[in-house]
């Protein structure tokens, strides 16, 4: 998994950034020379990378919460430039709880779909912005 880094801790589940998170910086401070990004404009560029990560980290949440029912403990949450990790300390056997817990595209069901509110919220939060 290579070198991470505590974050701090959500409902006892440890949360960490991979060390390639910090390319996610460079990008944005990228951004923020290429375009010559006035201060505002920055911060609202940051606020809105930052509220990406949120959305992953509550995405991955939403996993841990749902293996938790199943008495399966997560060992951390990982978040990197190409999203985030829920590691379990298991996989459930029974594939109604494994989709639960790990649901694909092709079985997606209302387990994981706390991402469903986060696009809205973004745009909403996007057009208050601008
Ligand atoms: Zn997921």
């Amino acid at each position: 998994m290579g070198r991470t880094f505590h974050l701090c801790t959500i409902t006892g589940i440890p949360l960490k950034a991979h060390w390639s998170f910090g390319l996610t910086l460079l990008f944005v401070a990228y951004v923020v020379h290429l375009h010559n990004l006035t201060v505002a404009a920055s911060v609202g560029f940051i606020l809105l990378v930052l509220a990406m990560f949120v959305c992953v980290i509550l995405h991955e949440l939403g996993h841990s919460i749902a293996a938790r029912r199943y008495n399966i403990e997560t060992l951390d949450i990982i978040i990197s430039p190409i999203g985030g990790l829920a590691r379990l300390q298991d996989i459930p056997e029974e594939p109604k709880k494994r989709n639960s817990c790990c649901p694909s595209w092709a079985n997606c069901k209302c387990y994981d779909c706390n991402n469903c509110w986060m696009l809205p919220a973004l745009h909403i939060g996007h057009k208050a912005y601008s």
